[in-house]
């Protein structure tokens, strides 16, 4: 039976609860609006684990002013369903005045990640993350925690954060799901006019024409860029943030493409920003 807990005096009870039987704990951190790619982190947790908890929490504190908090998709009650379905044991789901009351004032910064990639078009997002990251981690205390690798920098920034302040978590970082044409999933596919859905295929299609260069040998990153350039551009509605390849934990750029490069992009098409990347 899925149990929905909200409050933090709750999840640390039933956290201690399950810590006295010895009971390993998954850990699947979300914002909601559930879907495959998220499933796919929850039947790993679930093969892996005795417990599996899910978090649920549009975190205010990794939205820019500008961006889209407000109409962030919230499906909590169909959340639930796929949730239950996937015998996922403990949802929590805290409002935003449980993790963030009146004078919460502490951040976590990934100082040299946070400028890099998304960052850069995303001040302060992060920070966001890291700290929510954090917090969470210490209240469920998981024996492993899930990442998508869709959100790659984000996975590197809490890798990094696990390690540097020795937090006691294993972290797996799993592929990104797609659909049948390569269209990376994610919860901000909702806001994409069918139009814009097949536009979007462009981000895959130089992703993998960046793959594929790397195969044939061609090593120049300026020129594996270029190409991938020339196929969002062809695309009307798609709008260039970046497009990098960077070494997967520094995150710096690398003029020589090498296999087990990262090729990571963010593309706006209409008002949608979209991230995704693919390992070289
Ligand atoms: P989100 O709800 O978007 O914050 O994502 C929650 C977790 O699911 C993060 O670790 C994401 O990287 C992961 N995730 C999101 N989309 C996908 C996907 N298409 N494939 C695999 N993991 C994903």
């Amino acid at each position: 039976m899925l149990q929905v807990i909200k409050l933090i005096k709750d999840i640390k009870q039933r956290i201690r609860a399950l810590k006295e039987d010895r009971v390993r704990i998954g850990f699947v951190p979300t914002m909601g609006a559930v879907h495959e790619g998220h499933l796919s982190l929850i039947r790993e947790a679930r093969k892996e684990n005795g417990a599996v908890v899910v978090s649920i929490f549009v975190n205010p504190l990794q939205f820019g002013k500008n961006e889209d908090f407000d109409r962030y998709p919230r499906t909590f009650d169909n959340d639930c369903n796929l949730l239950s379905q996937e015998g996922v044991d403990i949802v929590f789901k805290p409002d935003t005045s449980e993790m963030f009351p009146d004078g919460f004032c502490t951040s976590v910064v990934p100082a040299r990640l946070e400028d890099k990639l998304c960052g850069k078009f995303r001040p302060g997002h992060f920070r966001g993350v890291a700290v929510i990251v954090l917090k969470l981690l210490n209240l469920i205390k998981p024996d492993i925690a899930y990442l998508g690798q869709k959100d790659f920098q984000q996975a590197v920034v809490i890798k990094r954060m696990v390690s540097d302040l020795h937090l006691d978590v294993a972290i797996k970082v799993l592929p990104t799901i797609r659909d049948r044409n390569g269209l990376a999933l994610s919860s901000r596919n909702a806001y994409l006019s069918e139009t814009e859905k097949k536009d979007a295929l462009c981000l895959y299609q130089a992703l993998t024409k960046a793959h594929s260069m790397v195969n044939a040998g061609i090593q120049n990153t300026e020129s594996i860029v270029r190409e991938m350039e020339k196929i969002i551009n062809t695309t009307k509605s798609a709008v260039i943030d970046y497009i990098s390849i960077v070494s997967p934990e520094t995150l710096e750029e690398e003029p020589i493409a090498r296999s087990g490069n990262v090729a990571a992009l963010a593309v706006r098409i209409g008002k949608t920003r979209l991230i995704d990347n693919m390992i070289l």
